[in-house]
């Protein structure tokens, strides 16, 4: 049995905590890094997280029935550890203890029966259930606020939520998945396995390496996360290109919603009608808990090679990411850091942008790809990274590797130190990119500025990479970073967000490309969806979930009671 327990805020374990006078030494060494680029503000004293045993949760409003005990907890830890996700906001929040909508208990389901069990428990209590992967939505998707509190900043901008709290939930439960962690079968003729939704990512790649195999999809919270939570919010992984999201490599998916199973057909691909995996990707909970799913794996890689590619300007190097992923060759790994980032993740010095580029195979050796992407490059002005700067190519793109790797962590000493440091992302057709990017950056500068401290004004920062590209326009995703204003970091940030949502909906964009809705989004989701989409899937819901207990609040309105 697992016996490690998770911190009851931020990143990681408790036993990975660090003391505080390593938090302390940590941080300093981040400011001396982060000064060229920050400026001399002073990023002040590394403060402690409030402790598990100083809490004061609210009181539950309901108990697990008897039927149900032995599977349910509803202690301060395991209620605190489901009571946010892992957005920044959720990370200042579980620092400072602010724990406003614990759930009223925590059920760990250890099969499908005690699924349908709870389901049918919540729907006749009218308690809302909420289904719980690994914790690490950044949207705010697990959140047990069934009464449309949440303080995101996003109500008023745009408005959505006029039926939350219409009729109350009697509670709330979180339903943790993670009993669910095992690969079932392996097909190894058609390539797939069957594995249960809770599992994450070590544990399932673990498991599919006793048979030589990989999912391959490695999302920057892995360690975490899982396969039932990728599917939910249509996570994307690790190709830059091609496949990118989890429904890439869905090849059934089976759920117990309030009205039974829903499970599809194992098939490679099907033109029947609207695709039931696919509706439930992308679904948060809403529609029912994901059990588990047939998904394509593949053996690893055993061809793999990797440049640096340095442009002048990051624009010059999208024009170059434009024609590589028009090109047919398919990099693995494409992705694209401006000088700010690179300099921040010690991938570069700050004076040019750097574009990371892979390619691998199981079958074939890809060094005539590699040879024809880097000769695009040279024609678009690139300079494979060697010499200037002093750092090859290779220590430029394992730098940036070992930050990506290494930020989950790292943003727990963020928060301790007043470093306000978060991201949005979004996708955005080619021909548009340009103003794109020009817009939202000037926007959220100044945002970053307006609601910065008298004496931080300046010294925040805004930085741009591509997750993934596609032939038809690339996935920017927007990293700031700026002296936090202790206390103040939720509505700071809030203030922030909805300046760069607006802007990426007034220009063009995707409130999201692979961070999902959740609560957070809801305001500007609801302005990019048509209408008779969001009736349809009103309409869906009720079918499946007629007491509207799936997760209310994601996606859509919670729906009225009948009862
Ligand atoms: C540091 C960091 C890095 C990240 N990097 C990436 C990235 O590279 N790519 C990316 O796509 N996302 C990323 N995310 C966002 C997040 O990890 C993804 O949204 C992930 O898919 C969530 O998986 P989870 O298991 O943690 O789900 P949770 O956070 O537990 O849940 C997310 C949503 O899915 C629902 N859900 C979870 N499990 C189930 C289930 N079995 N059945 C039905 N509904 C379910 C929940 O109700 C909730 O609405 C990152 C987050 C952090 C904090």
């Amino acid at each position: 049995m697992n016996i490690r327990r998770r911190k009851h805020w931020g990143w990681g374990f408790e036993d990975q905590q660090p003391t505080l006078a390593e938090v302390g030494a940590t941080a300093a060494r981040l400011a001396a890094h982060l000064r060229p680029a920050l400026g001399e503000v002073a990023l002040g004293e590394v403060e402690a997280p409030v402790p598990l045993d100083a809490l004061e949760l609210s009181a539950p409003r309901v108990a697990a029935p008897l039927s149900l005990a032995d599977i349910c907890a509803a202690d301060d830890h395991v209620r605190a550890t489901h009571a946010l996700g892992k957005s920044y906001s959720d990370v200042v929040r579980g620092f400072r203890g602010e724990f406003f909508h614990p759930p009223d208990f925590v059920a760990h389901p250890r099969d499908e029966t005690d699924v349908e069990r709870l389901l049918e428990w919540c729907s006749a209590e009218h308690v809302a259930a909420i289904p719980y992967g690994g914790g690490t939505s950044v949207v705010g998707g697990v959140t047990p606020d069934i009464d449309g509190e949440r303080n995101t900043g996003a109500a008023g901008s745009g408005g959505a939520t006029g039926a939350r709290g219409a009729d109350a939930y009697n509670g709330a439960v979180s339903i943790d998945l993670s009993a669910l962690n095992r690969v079932l079968e392996v097909d190894p003729v058609s390539r797939a396995a069957l594995i249960q939704a809770g599992a994450c990512g070590p544990d399932l790649e673990a498991q599919l390496a006793e048979y030589g195999l990989t999912l391959r999809h490695f999302p920057q919270s892995f360690e975490l996360s899982t396969l039932g939570g990728w599917i939910a919010t249509r996570a994307a992984g690790h190709f830059a290109t091609v496949l990118t999201h989890i429904e890439d490599f869905v090849e059934s998916t089976r759920a117990i919603t309030p009205a039974g199973v829903w499970e599809s057909r194992r098939l490679p691909g099907s033109g029947a009608g609207v695709s039931p995996d696919r509706m439930l990707a992308g679904s948060e909970g809403a529609l029912g808990v994901i059990t588990q799913a047939w998904v394509r794996v593949q053996p690893r890689p055993s061809h793999r090679i990797s440049a640096g590619v340095r442009f002048e300007r990051f624009l010059d190097g999208a024009e170059c990411v434009r024609a590589l992923a028009q090109s047919g060759l398919s990099p693995a790994n494409c992705r694209l850091i401006d000088a700010h980032e690179a300099r921040t993740t010690m991938a570069g010095d700050g004076s040019h942008a750097l574009l990371v580029l892979g390619f691998e195979s199981t079958d074939h050796p890809v060094r005539e790809a590699m040879s024809r992407a880097l000769a695009i490059c040279t024609e678009h002005g690139g300079a494979v990274s060697e010499g200037r700067g002093g750092r090859s190519g290779e220590d430029a793109v394992s730098s940036w590797r070992g930050a990506f790797l290494g930020a989950p962590y790292l943003r727990d000493v963020f928060v301790a130190m007043g470093l306000l440091s978060e991201t949005f992302e979004t996708a955005i057709t080619w021909e548009r990119f340009p103003a794109f990017h020009e817009h939202v950056t000037a926007a959220v500068r100044e945002a970053i500025d307006s609601v910065a401290a008298p004496a931080a004004r300046g010294a925040g920062l805004l930085s741009c990479r591509f997750t993934h590209v596609y032939p038809d326009g690339p996935a920017p995703y927007f990293t700031v970073l700026a002296p936090a204003r202790r206390r103040e970091e939720v509505e700071q940030w809030a203030a922030i967000k909805r300046v760069a949502c607006d802007a990426v909906i007034a220009h063009g964009g995707t409130i999201t490309h692979h961070h999902a809705v959740g609560r957070d989004h809801r305001p500007w989701y609801d302005r990019q969806r048509p209408d008779p989409f969001a009736q349809a899937l009103r309409g869906a819901k009720a079918a499946i979930d007629s007491r509207g207990i799936m997760n209310p609040g994601v996606l859509i309105d919670p729906l009225r009671d009948p009862a």
